[in-house]
């Protein structure tokens, strides 16, 4: 049986270890991809420590992969070898149960899979991944580019285009990493008024670069009031793991308003009277679906929006993690296997 290199964990809180496996075979319903990128997440830490229940060890983490369908399994219409393909967090639906007969594959009664917990992901040279969790990848888009839009990328996109906002209105995005910085130039591209929030003077100049209308440093100003003065905000998309950056920026929502998460974080506080005085919400948003990520993948072909990313080879897959971890990469982490 011909072999691969991959990265696992063997337990919670284990190190990734570089090893040989088994290239997987594909079963029904299912497709191999030869992996050419896989972006490192925040949450593949979930992975890493054991924070998400039922994790059978050893996992090979990883989900947001890139690369070419190697192999097709019995029962799988629609996708073919050579295509090139990308799988997101979302680890496939069913396509039958009730949600997703009403169109909400991401909450799928029968199938919770997520790629790199559930099942292996593409820290690895070859993952198999159920037919239903296969984004289309698009020329235009090298696998590096794209790695990160397979769950960073389709997560601020898809928040965006389900907040209700439209062109021109107020849209702020707080928090300028991983997430942030993509959600800048989605929330710019998709013409609204973008009012970048970030700890600092030194990010401005990258906000600007990113295309960002307004630019408040959290550090100096109030969030909030500055939100306020520009009329309020009609969507804010809160990037950031941290619970009072959140709080401190809430307040800027204007009427009919939505606080969008897309970070986890410790507790919101709101007042009632706030939201229901001006119909505001607070709303939490899952990334997608593969065809999201598909959307995604060609909104950002069609308007330039890019991640700005370091590549690792598998082989210094530890450094990238730490380096994603420790806050430090500018902006996503991605293994290349062509490295
Ligand atoms: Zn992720
Ligand atoms: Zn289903």
């Amino acid at each position: 049986m011909s072999k691969m290199r991959a990265v696992q964990v063997s337990r919670p809180g284990g190190p990734l270890e570089l090893v040989e496996r088994n290239i997987p075979e594909p079963g029904a319903g299912s497709v191999r991809i030869k992996v050419e990128a896989c972006g490192i997440c925040h949450s593949d830490s979930l992975t890493v420590e054991g924070h998400y229940p039922g994790i059978q060890y050893p996992r090979i983490p990883g989900h947001e992969v890139v690369g070419v369908i190697d192999a097709v399994g019995p029962g799988v219409a629609g996708l073919a070898v050579g295509q090139r393909a990308g799988v997101g967090w979302h680890g496939g639906n069913c396509g039958y149960c009730n949600s997703c007969r009403r169109g909400d594959g991401f909450a799928c009664e029968t199938a919770s899979a997520v790629t790199g917990l559930t099942y292996d992901g593409g820290y690895a040279e070859y993952l198999v991944a159920p037919a239903s969790a296969v984004a289309v990848v698009p020329e235009g888009l090298s696998s590096v580019e794209a790695a990160p839009l397979m769950c960073a990328g389709v997560t601020t996109f898809n928040a965006l285009r389900n907040s209700g906002a439209r062109p021109r209105d107020l849209v702020a995005v707080l928090g300028l990493g991983g997430l942030g910085h993509l959600g800048v130039q989605f929330a710019v591209k998709m013409g609204f008024r973008t009012v970048a929030i970030a700890r600092g003077k030194d990010k401005e100049p990258l906000a600007r670069q990113l295309g960002t209308w307004r630019y408040v440093d959290s550090q100096t100003q109030d969030p909030a009031a500055e939100l306020t003065a520009l009329g309020g905000a009609k969507v804010i998309l809160a990037t950031v793991t941290n619970a009072d950056a959140m709080n401190a920026t809430l307040g800027g929502l204007g009427v009919n308003g939505t606080f969008m998460v897309v970070g986890a974080a410790g507790d919101l506080t709101v007042s009632p009277v706030f939201l229901l005085a001006g119909r505001r919400s607070v709303k939490g948003w899952y990334s997608g679906t593969s065809i999201d990520s598909q959307d995604a993948l060609g909104f950002s072909v069609l308007t330039g929006v890019r991640s700005m990313n370091e590549v690792y080879p598998l082989a210094r897959v530890s450094e990238g993690y730490e380096r994603m971890l420790g806050g430090k990469a500018r902006f996503r982490v991605v293994l290349s296997m062509e490295q």
